[in-house]
């Protein structure tokens, strides 16, 4: 960490916290950066943290995602997480919570792709603890940075202390076990250029990070729609009993991929619409969402954001170039 990044760091905090001094001040003792987190029971063994269905934001400290706790089975006692929240904070809340669930510390942590809400709890460990797959780590080397000036913009002092921690260990997909766990990793892509998804083989639960989303309308910052679509082909080509998507409730009936691929086809197909109808970015944002999804949260949040990434690409190949 160079003297000019904390100085940068330090002048975006600053920034950040400056217009909100009084309301930040005022609800310090209220957060204190701490996550009052709580774990579901999803199968023996094994407990989902949720998080808000909502935007990244600071009254939910970023913690958007989910989080999986898995009890090692070894003799050692302990925990595997997969996914470790938006920051330092959270990353020891986390940890705690799964302390008081399998009586053991943090073991390893699978890290399912680079975004921040499931990576810059990472800063709570130690780079041999965290696991990723190579795709994940050179985009971390890419855009970690970035994230994390970001991270600290929006959510001020929930932030304080986190540093890019990157992985240590190299995912290889296949079988491992993992503190007496058997666990499948599978490398995937699509949301972004890494997507691991793991198998629990004991109890059937698939955890496929960003790859599905339930109830939630999918991001789509880093999306490559034709590698994600291949990917969910794989994830239901997978036996399982439960799913515990990135984002969203965990999905017992098996609907979760289905409904992921709905949305990233209707998603597609509205734009391409939208583009050759002449619709500019703004009302493509606006278009009608179909009433089969009127329960995914942030569905216009998510199209929107949607727009802006996808719409100067599908412009380009879309619309006839003057003079061309
Ligand atoms: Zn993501």
């Amino acid at each position: 960490m160079t003297d000019a990044r904390w100085t940068r760091r330090a002048a975006l905090f600053a920034l950040a916290s400056a217009p909100l001094a009084a309301p930040l001040m005022a609800s310090a003792e209220v957060f204190a950066g701490h996550y009052d987190l709580h774990a579901e029971p999803v199968a023996d063994g094994v407990w989902v943290v949720r998080g808000a269905d909502a935007a990244i934001g600071f009254a939910n400290g970023g913690a958007i995602a989910n989080a999986t706790i898995l009890a090692a089975t070894d003799t050692d006692k302990g925990a595997i997480l997969i996914d470790c929240g938006p920051s330092l904070a959270y990353a020891r809340a986390l940890s705690a919570l799964a302390r008081r669930l399998t009586g053991g510390p943090v073991r390893r942590v699978f890290i399912t792709h680079l975004h921040p809400d499931h990576a810059m709890g990472a800063a709570g460990f130690a780079p041999d603890q965290i696991a990723a797959l190579p795709e994940t780590t050179r985009e971390l080397g890419r855009d970690g940075t970035g994230f994390s000036d970001a991270m600290y913009r929006l959510l001020a002092d929930w932030m304080k202390g986190t540093t890019l921690v990157m992985p240590g260990l190299t995912v290889a997909p296949g079988p491992m076990v993992v503190g007496g766990r058997r666990l499948t990793a599978v490398a995937l892509a699509g949301h972004s250029d890494g997507d691991l998804a793991l198998l629990d083989e004991a109890t059937g639960t698939l955890i496929t990070g960003d790859l599905v989303f339930h109830n939630r309308a999918p991001a789509t910052p880093d999306a490559n729609l034709a590698r994600w679509r291949d990917s969910l082909t794989t994830l239901t080509q997978i036996p399982h009993r439960r799913l515990i998507p990135g984002h969203g409730p965990v999905d017992p009936t098996d609907s979760a991929i289905a409904q992921t691929r709905d949305w990233l086809d209707w998603l597609e197909g509205a734009l391409r619409t939208a583009v050759i109808d002449g619709l500019d970015m703004g009302e493509a944002g606006e278009i009608a969402i179909p009433p089969r999804f009127a329960d995914v949260a942030m569905a216009r949040y998510e199209l929107q954001r949607s727009v802006v990434h996808f719409y100067p690409r599908l412009e380009a190949e879309l619309l006839p170039r003057v003079g061309g």
